[in-house]
């Protein structure tokens, strides 16, 4: 992104069937994924105008390519006050705008003593919020294959979306409101610093605000390079699937309530960082099974309202990626889903997927008066992007 100092010269674009952008407001953001969205959500209800800018014709980045998984519990520090708050603003908006926010809970599903271990350190710490289950409270909390579970844990508080229509439906809502428009298919291509405010440069014409933030998920490298080294930012690139039992199936998956997560999981989420046992996981993978490992796999389902499932992740770090899929990668997805669903499957999608990664969580930075670069770098936005969403937008308040 060109970044030029302000020049003061206001262009407006005025195409056929098209209607003119605003020409002032309070806030624009850059960015309609939930990062964005969020961001717009809080700044409403302060009474702010505000104009969200996208790039495509509707959100198709991380925010539609992930499990819908609010992952309240297994947060840890801040991650997990920004959850707890991000939390309530799921519930309260999926009643207001009309879309489905469940109330599954998470399962986690053991299969050695020492992820057993794991998930035992872990509701020692939460208090209620993590339930340890026997194995027959795994398989009757899920249609998960009995074979070599040693237990689990239930996490009543997290919830559930469709996560391919959850932000569309976020959207869509923020369209019916006064104080915001959200507008497609426009490129924010510049960001101009002035007296006080800020010429955003946009494929449509030229809109003056207050204040900006940048929300572009992992392309924060591309337009902010400096912020973005500072916080240590690589891409992680995934491969997930949508996938249901293959033909020679004889049965069909049922009904998954909750996000089923398993021993790896225990190796992704920060909840479970403090614990010794989680070295043990790691130390057993290795041995026993290192291409895990080597997949950088966190093996998870999450079912979407058809009945198929949405399975994944592996992950690769790295600044750019090679563009091939790897075959073995979904052939490894396939096999470790048909092991813990005991049902075969086949992959009916595929599609690759990336988020900023960074030792920090979050990236919140300020790189020119009145704009705010914000990034989740840890692969948790649907989960923390309204609590985080609403520490900017206060901090911006007082600023
Ligand atoms: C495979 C996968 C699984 C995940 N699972 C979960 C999960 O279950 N739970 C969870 O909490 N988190 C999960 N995450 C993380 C979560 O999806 C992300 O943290 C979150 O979606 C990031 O949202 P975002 O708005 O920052 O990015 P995005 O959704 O990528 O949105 C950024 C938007 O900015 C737009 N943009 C970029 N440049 C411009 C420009 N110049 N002008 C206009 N628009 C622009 C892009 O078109 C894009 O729509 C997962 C991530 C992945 C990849």
């Amino acid at each position: 992104m060109p970044l030029r100092q302000a020049q003061g010269v206001s262009r407006r674009t005025s195409l056929p069937g098209v209607p003119l952008l605003p020409s002032r407001v309070d806030l624009v953001i850059v960015g309609a994924g939930i990062v964005g969205l969020a961001h717009a959500v809080e700044a409403i209800s302060r009474g702010w105008s505000v104009l969200v800018v996208e790039r495509d014709a509707r959100a198709v980045g991380a925010s539609v390519r992930n499990f819908g998984h609010i992952g309240v519990t297994t947060q840890d520090g801040i991650a997990l006050s920004y959850a707890l708050a991000a939390r309530e603003r799921w519930l309260r908006l999926g009643k207001e705008a009309g879309f489905a926010v469940r109330e599954t809970g998470t399962l986690v599903v053991a299969r050695a003593d020492d992820e057993l271990a794991v998930l035992d350190d872990f509701a020692a710490r939460r208090d209620g919020d993590a339930q340890i289950l026997t194995r027959k409270g795994v398989t009757d909390r899920a249609p998960v294959s009995p074979r070599g579970v040693t237990g689990g844990a239930f996490l009543p508080l997290d919830l559930r979306v469709d996560q391919r229509t959850a932000v569309a439906a976020v959207a869509a809502w923020l369209n019916t409101r006064r104080e915001c428009r959200v507008e497609w298919s426009t490129s924010v291509v510049g960001l101009e610093p002035g007296s006080g405010v800020t010429l955003v440069r946009t494929t449509r014409g030229d809109v003056v605000a207050r204040r900006v933030v940048c929300a572009v998920g992992h392309e924060v490298e591309r337009l902010f390079p400096v912020a973005a080294l500072e916080a240590g930012i690589q891409q992680c690139r995934q491969q997930m699937l949508r996938a249901e039992p293959a033909r020679s199936a004889r049965r069909a998956i049922g009904e998954i309530g909750p996000a089923v997560l398993t021993g790896t999981s225990l190796l992704r989420h920060d909840g479970f960082a403090w614990s010794p046992s989680v070295a043990r996981v790691r130390e057993r993978l290795a041995q026993d099974r290192p291409d895990l490992l080597e997949a950088g796999l966190n093996l998870m389902v999450t079912q979407l309202p058809d009945g198929t499932v949405t399975l994944g992740e592996t992950r690769a770090y790295g600044f750019t990626h090679e563009p091939f899929r790897s075959q073995a990668l979904d052939d490894l997805l396939l096999a470790e889903g048909a092991a813990l669903l005991g049902v075969p499957l086949q992959a009916i999608e595929r599609w690759d997927a990336t988020y900023p990664s960074a030792p920090q969580p979050f990236l919140v930075s300020e790189p020119m008066p009145g704009v705010s670069v914000v990034s989740v770098t840890s692969g948790i936005g649907m989960t923390c992007a309204f609590g985080l969403a609403a520490k900017v937008v206060e901090e911006a308040l007082r600023s």
